[in-house]
């Protein structure tokens, strides 16, 4: 940890996955799948880009030959073939503590693409999944805040962000237990997380739980990923 070094990272990748070539910023070819007693399966083209922030910024993977449809409950983004490896905030979580591009692929390009042999044989996905784009973001702090409440999410970011996280007092929740026995854990996630992470998602979360309000008004107002 708090080692890298590019170029051994790089070279250990295109020992490993010699089907890859290295052209400028990102990595071209074909990575392998096999299964967990080395039995080839199948075979993926992608492009993996390197990111300007490396280490610490999350890379990307493109399936570029278009072998898996372009549809949001495949995780995939465009027609450019974006792939989605997991939740945004799982992506800031893992960048945050920097990862080398040997750890990317074997971490989120290998399990993505196994994953996605397994929709194509059973058409549904082998361990659950979190909702593609703007949903996710949602499911996501439903799931650390343990509740679908969204106004009870954005009392706890703000307090978090005001750092008035009292451990001994009752709970921001309501419940009648102390904090530290409640939502103290919630915070532990938060912190996992930059605070530009957590900033843009309680933007969304803030419109989000207007539009659910003022369902009339905002009727016609859509939220964009950027
Ligand atoms: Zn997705
Ligand atoms: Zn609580």
């Amino acid at each position: 940890m708090g080692n890298f070094d590019i170029d051994e990272d790089l070279s250990l990748v295109l020992t490993k996955f010699p089907k890859l070539e290295l052209i400028n910023d990102a990595l071209f070819g074909v990575i392998d799948i096999f299964d967990n007693n080395d039995n080839y399966y199948s075979s993926y083209e992608v492009k993996i880009v390197i990111p300007k922030g490396y280490p610490y910024v999350f890379p990307s993977v493109y399936e570029t030959a278009g072998r898996i449809p372009r549809i949001d409950n495949r995780h995939i983004n465009d027609d450019e073939g974006d792939c989605c490896v997991c939740v945004l905030q799982e992506a800031d979580i893992r960048a945050k503590r920097g990862i080398t591009i040997l750890n990317f692929i074997n971490e989120y390009v290998i399990p993505f693409f196994a994953n996605q042999i397994y929709y194509e044989a059973n058409g549904k996905w082998a361990n659950g999944e979190y909702k593609h784009g703007l949903a996710g973001i949602l499911q996501y702090y439903n799931e650390i805040f343990n509740t679908q409440d969204i106004k009870l999410i954005l009392k706890g970011i703000d307090i978090y962000f005001k750092g008035s996280i009292k451990p001994y007092e009752k709970c921001f929740c309501g419940n009648d237990k102390k904090l530290k026995r409640c939502h103290q854990k919630t915070f532990f996630e938060l912190e996992k997380m930059s605070k530009k992470r957590i900033n843009d998602d309680y933007i969304y979360l803030s419109l989000l739980n207007l539009k659910m309000k003022n369902n009339s008004i905002f009727h016609h107002y859509h939220l964009q990923m950027k």
